[in-house]
């Protein structure tokens, strides 16, 4: 269990800086849901433009702090809002940007069980890879700064630095990382060279008629 670290009505989730395993090991046996009826959104992909997004409670206190409403171009918006600002300042851009009805989140202080419940979407949203291969309109980086999801990736890339069986299951790489990129560079910058002559493992594969 996590043991709640503020008592802030507007704070994001606030992680420590170790999950336990007991903790982990139940967030990854529940069934991953970016959105509880209870609570509200946690974080994953908002599709207003094939579901209403107007439920009460609509935002949790609880969430990623990126914006992740889906537009025309089915990515997700990607607006960062500063930790420091609350839930509160992310409801209002995705009701001001996004033309969406929210009702304001309540002044009271986010409960236990609103933690548990947000910090476990959170978490298995991390490792699963759904936030690290996120389609977004503009690129969220890590999240607000020190923001949930900075800090979850920052755990579990740890973590799987220290443990091969972690890593073994859930991979090494947790943030998100523009691969392609430095690829496509190191290929363009050789591309006067000649590639090596590999035979095509397709060919070679294929049994001969
Ligand atoms: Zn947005
Ligand atoms: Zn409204």
């Amino acid at each position: 269990m996590i043991s709640r670290t503020d008592e802030s009505r507007e704070s994001a989730a606030n992680f420590p800086s170790v999950i336990s395993e007991d903790f982990l090991k139940a967030s990854i046996e529940t069934d991953w849901s970016g959105h509880s009826a209870r609570f509200g959104w946690h974080c994953g992909p908002i599709d207003i433009m094939n579901a209403p997004f107007n439920d009460d409670p609509c935002v949790s206190k609880v969430n990623a702090m990126v914006c992740m409403i889906l537009g025309p171009s089915r990515r997700a918006c990607g607006t960062c809002i500063e930790v420091d600002a609350g839930a509160e300042q992310l409801r209002q851009h995705m009701e001001q940007t996004h033309n969406t009805h929210l009702t304001a989140l309540s002044l009271a202080n986010t409960a236990e069980a609103e933690e548990a419940t947000g910090q476990r979407s959170l978490i298995q949203f991390v490792i699963t890879g759904r936030w690290r291969t996120m389609m977004f309109e503009k690129e969220p980086g890590v999240g607000p700064a020190n923001g949930p999801l900075q800090k979850l990736c920052d755990f579990f890339e740890s973590k799987a630095r220290n443990d091969d069986v972690f890593a073994c299951i859930w991979g090494r790489q947790f943030h998100r990382r523009e691969e392609p990129v430095s690829v496509l560079g190191k290929r363009s910058r050789n591309a006067d060279a000649p590639l090596p002559d590999l035979p095509s493992s397709k060919e070679a594969d294929r049994p001969a008629p």
